[in-house]
């Protein structure tokens, strides 16, 4: 008998929780020759999720719960869940049903019978999203991929099921920028792939706008790639070779014709042109600078409020970070 920890990250989540609840059961069921636990991270809700989590404690032993002290972010949730999960398998999952946990079944019979680390799975269509939304994380996935040497698989979710030496490999990249799907591919080991079509929401709202995707999407960038820091080399040589034609240019016709004092609009172009390549290029080395002021500071990558680990008097584990 095997123990399954699921990881689920909550944030705002008290009309999805019973759903997702009663769903787990079913599939719990299903498999019931193993053991499991359910650790629910809140991550700082505002609403009834916590008081949702201890009824649900308090009722059915294999549900857990962490709450951190404010808004950490998914990535922090994760962690900390995974911190916490004592399981040889471990799942990460959202709690709002877009990772469907009838997939269960089937990712752990793979780990059992094949020989993978981890079974990973991934949108094969982005169905019922906002166009815009899927045509800005289509360029950014282009974009990364063409950047980065680590592979970032397009519409992968953050649902997958490891085996704990994957888990550990995670665990020890403790870094405070976080982004999973590139943490996930950084480690290595064998992972298969699942496709499902895409699933809505079962209930409640996205907490990710287009603002907060945005900076996640630097996050990978910055994380996983140092190529834009060399970006401002690359466009200072290409300039110097312009302006060298250019100096040749001006020589040689001003030999020829004389020289006419003209040029002032483009020279103000010119001006314009070369400052604002200048700014975005310390604009880079500002993102990753600000990535590594932030990193050097150490502080935690989540703080714990209550959890139910602590009635047990375990407090000094679920605190540690
Ligand atoms: N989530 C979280 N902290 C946040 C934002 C989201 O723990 O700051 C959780 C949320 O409760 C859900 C999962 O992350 O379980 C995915 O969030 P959501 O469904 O809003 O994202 P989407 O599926 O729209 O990308
Ligand atoms: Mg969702």
């Amino acid at each position: 008998m095997s123990r399954i920890s699921v990881v689920i990250p909550c944030f705002n989540e008290e009309e999805a929780l019973p759903l997702y609840y009663r769903e787990m059961c079913r599939v719990m069921g299903e498999m019931s020759g193993e053991e499991f636990e359910l650790i629910f991270v809140d991550d700082g809700s505002s609403d009834r999720t916590l008081s949702i989590l201890k009824e649900m404690n308090e009722a059915d032993g294999r549900c857990r719960y962490l709450s951190f002290s404010r808004n950490f972010g998914k990535e922090a949730a994760i962690y900390a869940g995974l911190k916490n999960a004592a399981g040889d398998y471990v799942a990460t999952m959202d709690v709002d049903m877009q990772d469907p946990p009838g997939l269960l079944p089937e990712m752990y019979r793979i780990l059992q019978e094949e020989n993978y680390d981890s079974v990973a799975t991934r949108r094969s269509t982005r169905a019922g999203e906002p166009k815009i939304r899927s045509f800005l994380s289509e360029s950014f996935y282009k974009f990364i991929n063409r950047i980065s040497k680590t592979e970032i698989v397009n519409g992968a979710r953050d649902y997958r099921l490891m085996k704990r030496k994957m888990v550990d490999a995670v665990l020890g990249m403790s870094e405070y920028n976080r982004f999973s799907k590139g943490i996930f591919e950084w480690v290595g080991f064998r992972t298969k792939w699942l496709e499902f079509q895409n699933v809505g929401r079962c209930a409640g709202q996205t907490k990710w706008s287009v603002g907060k995707l945005f900076a996640y999407s630097l996050e990978g960038i910055t994380g996983f790639s140092v190529a834009p820091l060399s970006l401002a080399s690359v466009v200072g040589v290409c300039f110097c070779i312009l302006s060298f034609l250019m100096i040749l240019v001006i020589i040689v016709r001003t030999l020829i014709w004389g020289d006419p004092v003209s040029g002032w609009p483009s020279l103000v172009c010119i001006i314009f042109m070369v400052s604002g390549i200048q700014l975005f290029c310390t604009g880079i080395v500002g993102e990753y600078l600000s990535k590594t002021y932030l990193e050097t500071k150490h502080r935690p990558i989540f703080i714990l409020k209550d959890s139910s680990e602590e009635k047990k008097g375990d407090r000094h584990e679920a605190a540690s970070v």
